[in-house]
């Protein structure tokens, strides 16, 4: 008796060894649904992980999610109320025509197998700058449909031809929520935004400019208090309109990097455990009862039968115990 449970032990921590081992990105992205937790966000926006992820429902009156099949409209309960938020008060006060939603978490955050090194704790969403058609998206369209650009690739300078005072006054509305602690866009949009802005110049300091960010701008909720989640250093005080701006208009930030030494180790990968350790048992916790993935959710929402969750990796997670035996099956309407 003494030796089956001594065996069994022995199992066990083999199976927390080998995940333990493996990269987060393939755990955390292989995983179709939520964590059945008390929402909280867990480590840093880089390096993380979602407990109690909701999902944003792929339609509501003023927004579309896009790229269903990534499954990556998950966030906690505060950033999917952020998006309602936005939303609503883009279309009734800023003649904004509705938000198309990008990525914002995998369903228990964490790292992503592609894309994205944030976007991991489940207060990071990605808007796109291209306004919300006046019809309903069919799947493959939000599949296919590409963004449009607003800056030039080269003078990072708005496109004249795109870019309307709508754009920034939606990013000034996104900027105005308290619960919001920065947002990432092209330089040519932060420098649009500081020449327009007027008097009116506070929620600047909260638009900081970087790499990309052409197409969509990023959110960034900031780490509420209580939660086991990292604060990132408030931005530097000011409007950001001066020098820190004009840096990206030097040839500084765009030097190609040097190459890379030969007989350098790759960087390492994030391990599990290299992420808190809490972030296991949110790997590990059931799902909800009757929650689905996104495609599933939209299917569900036309009325049209429900695909499959994709299962080629649970079942590999459930081989090593890190998924409950039994999933829960999605239901036509569930939460
Ligand atoms: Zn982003």
């Amino acid at each position: 008796m003494l030796r089956v449970a001594l065996i069994l032990s022995l199992v066990a921590a083999a199976v927390t060894a080998s995940a333990q081992e493996r990269p987060a990105k393939e755990l955390f992205g292989s995983t179709a649904l939520p964590a059945d937790l008390p929402p909280e966000p867990i480590g840093f926006y880089s390096r993380g992980c979602m407990a109690g992820g909701v999902q944003l429902a792929p339609d509501g009156p003023h927004w579309q999610a896009m790229r269903l099949s990534r499954n990556r409209q998950w966030g906690l309960p505060t950033l999917i109320d952020f998006i309602h938020k936005l939303a609503k008060d883009a279309v009734e006060q800023d003649g904004w025509p509705g938000l198309l939603v990008g990525d914002l978490q995998q369903p228990r955050g964490g790292p992503m197998l592609t894309g994205h090194a944030s976007h991991q704790s489940g207060l990071d969403a990605d808007i796109w700058l291209t306004p919300m058609p006046d019809r309903r998206l069919t799947e493959r369209e939000r599949e296919d449909m590409s963004a449009i650009a607003v800056v030039e690739p080269g003078p990072h300078e708005v496109k004249r031809s795109v870019w309307t005072p709508a754009h920034g006054r939606l990013i000034r509305r996104a900027a105005l929520d308290p619960r919001v602690e920065r947002i990432f866009v092209a330089p040519g949009i932060k420098k649009e935004l500081c020449a327009t802005a007027g008097d009116d110049r506070s929620w600047l300091r909260k638009v900081r400019p970087y790499y990309g960010h052409n197409y969509h701008f990023h959110v960034r909720l900031s780490c509420p208090p209580g939660a086991r989640c990292r604060k990132q250093s408030p931005p530097p005080p000011g409007d950001g309109c001066g020098e820190p701006l004009q840096w990206w208009y030097t040839a500084e930030p765009y030097k190609p990097a040097p190459p890379p030494d030969p007989d350098a180790p790759p960087p390492p990968e994030i391990m599990l455990s290299g992420l808190p350790a809490a972030c296991r048992d949110v790997l590990t916790a059931p799902a909800p009862a009757g929650a689905m993935t996104m495609r599933q959710a939209f299917a569900a929402s036309l009325g049209k039968p429900i695909p499959e969750a994709p299962a080629r990796v649970a079942a590999e997670l459930l081989a090593e115990g890190l998924l409950p035996a039994r999933l829960p099956r999605p239901r036509p309407n569930g939460r």
